[in-house]
């Protein structure tokens, strides 16, 4: 049998805050750069392990912030998505890229369909399981989840500036996004845009899909222009906005 992980690389998938009385659960998939030991640097260069194609840079910290201040769970992927994006079903070719923006992935290009098969039940599996059993769970205790994908996006991309600062994404069911984009687009505090840079058609969905829309929970993505939560300065001062943005979202969707 081939395995991706070693005994030592332990659970591919961390919960925080697990027991939290808020009723947010957060989700970062791309939380990380770290990649299986075994996968080596899947021929890539020290720069572009670093970059955004491995990992959303500060989504992890940001996400961190947001569970402690809002007594919500968060749960996230301990490896990069150049192994496997979680927010990928496993019949998407992003799922284990061959290429990422302006780089390719050599270690991605001649998989076999063991090599494969090991990152879906090694890496995916355990993210979509534990995620599942988790909000199910807690519907099953009464409560009634709200999911939060949080995401960082590059400044630049294929060589052109995006001026988009934050993302407010959304599948079928828009009830959140719609309550958080008529907040943030009055107080005016960012350029916040609805799909925006990504949205349904690039595939994004997947997780607000499986997660929120498949059990009927209010559900959105955030998507953070990763220049402005480079440091802690910067992901405090977006956990702040986003804490307010969030909780007032979810009053207003309460009140309806
Ligand atoms: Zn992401």
């Amino acid at each position: 049998m081939t395995r991706l992980l070693t005994d030592a690389e332990g659970n591919p998938v961390a919960v925080t805050n697990a027991e939290a009385k808020g009723e947010f659960v957060f989700l970062c998939e791309h939380a990380s750069r770290r990649l299986p030991e075994r996968l080596g640097t899947l021929g890539l260069s020290e720069d572009v392990l670093k970059s955004h194609i491995a990992w959303d840079p500060g989504a992890l910290a940001v996400a961190e912030l947001l569970a402690a201040r809002l007594d919500g769970a968060l749960i996230h992927q301990r490896f990069s998505r150049l192994a496997y994006d979680c927010n990928r079903p496993p019949e998407s070719k992003a799922a284990m890229p061959v290429a990422s923006e302006i780089y390719e992935v050599p270690g991605n290009r001649a998989m076999s369909e063991a090599e494969r098969r090991a990152r879906v039940d090694e890496l995916y599996r355990p993210f979509h399981d534990a995620v599942s059993r988790f909000v199910v769970e807690r519907k099953a205790g009464g409560r009634r989840p709200v999911l939060v994908t949080m995401h960082s996006f590059t400044p630049v991309y294929f060589g052109r500036q995006r001026a988009v600062q934050l993302g407010i994404l959304h599948d079928a069911d828009s009830r959140l996004a719609d309550h958080m984009l008529a907040i943030a687009v009055a107080d005016g505090a960012y350029d916040v845009r609805r799909n925006e840079p990504y949205g349904p058609r690039d595939g994004v969905t997947h997780s607000l899909i499986e997660y929120g829309v498949r059990y009927g929970l209010p559900n959105v993505m955030i998507e953070i222009r990763n220049d402005l939560i480079r440091d802690e300065i910067g992901q405090r001062g977006m956990a702040d906005y986003l804490e307010g943005l969030l909780a007032k979202s979810v009053a207003a969707l309460s009140a309806q």
